[in-house]
């Protein structure tokens, strides 16, 4: 399959990106990796008057440790995640949850922040931006604005970003002392699409939970926190039977679909099963 005809510019700085992306008007598209705006040029289901490629921009590529928080660029690689030292240091579900991204050649090329803004309900980085409570920079020729994970994601395929705007970075607030992590998935097969996917962090304090977190993927439009899963937990002492009492709750939060891959109910019982491996991690990782 061949792509539709566009106009292309290779952007040198990130104010060139946004003047060329405003200038070409609503149906420009920003290039980052390519591995799902390719697919979708060669299938003919994107047809954007212009690609401006921002591969290119310098300031978009590095992870750094930046007041309370680890900023990480959206043109760092998949791949630049799951090898990272300081990612594997000081957010080691995200170092666990890159390996589930495609296979390792598609991770050489996509981006993190391709796949926030490409906003597929079923990845594992929107999962992971929601259950860190991640912040997004976004910048046009009119300014900046920061929107938290919870804003960001509108539904499938689609988040709050303008046409004109591009992501640029995005913040993960530094995890509080004494929490563990869980990250569970369920695939057909390695390195595809997950079918439903649950992602979990536990702080515990003088043996209780102080803060749960539950995030899902997979099972609605967008990725989802399991709100009152987490509140069954916090206060709790953390027993087998409150981590499946929680992974029942998360089962009753989500909306999944139905198709060729799965039914809903088989997506809701995997909600509630890697809900509670996912918690059980956590809470070993905790303690
Ligand atoms: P691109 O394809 O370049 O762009 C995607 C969209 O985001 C476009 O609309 C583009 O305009 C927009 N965009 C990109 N960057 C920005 C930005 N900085 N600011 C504003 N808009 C931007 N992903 C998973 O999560 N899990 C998987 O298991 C998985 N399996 C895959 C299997 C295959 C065979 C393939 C081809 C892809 C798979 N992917 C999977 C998708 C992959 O992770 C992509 O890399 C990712 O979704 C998009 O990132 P990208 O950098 O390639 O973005």
């Amino acid at each position: 399959m061949k792509p539709p005809v566009f106009r292309y510019v290779a952007a040198r700085s990130l104010e060139e990106a946004a003047t060329a992306l405003a200038a070409a008007g609503e149906d420009a598209k920003i290039l980052a990796g390519g591995q799902s705006l390719g697919p979708m040029l060669n299938l003919r289901l994107a047809h954007p008057s212009a690609l401006i490629d921002i591969n290119h921009v310098p300031g978009l590529n590095d992870i750094r440790v930046e007041a309370g928080c680890v900023r990480i660029g959206a043109m760092v690689r998949h791949r630049g995640l799951e090898t990272s030292a300081l990612i594997s240091a000081q957010l080691p579900i995200m170092s666990a949850a890159a390996k589930h991204v495609a296979h390792v050649t598609i991770r050489n090329r996509g981006t993190f922040g391709g796949s926030l803004s490409h906003a597929d309900p079923a990845a594992e980085w929107p999962l992971l931006a929601c259950l860190l409570n991640a912040e997004m920079s976004l910048h046009s020729t009119t300014g900046s604005r920061q929107l938290t994970a919870d804003k960001f994601f509108v539904t499938t395929l689609t988040t709050a970003l303008r046409a004109d705007e591009i992501l640029t970075d995005i913040r993960i607030p530094e995890l509080a002392v004494g929490t563990g992590w869980g990250f569970e998935e369920m695939s057909r097969r390695l390195g595809d699409f997950a079918l439903a996917a649950a992602a979990a962090l536990v702080t515990v304090s003088a043996g209780k939970c102080k803060e749960a977190r539950i995030a899902l993927a997979g099972v609605g439009t967008t990725p989802l926190r399991a709100v009152g899963a987490e509140a069954l937990l916090t206060g709790q002492v953390l027993t087998a039977d409150a981590l499946r009492a929680a992974g029942a709750k998360a089962a009753t939060e989500c909306a999944p679909p139905s198709d060729i891959h799965a039914t809903a109910e088989f997506r809701r019982h995997l909600i509630s099963v890697l809900t509670t491996r996912a918690l059980t991690a956590a809470v070993e990782r905790a303690t």
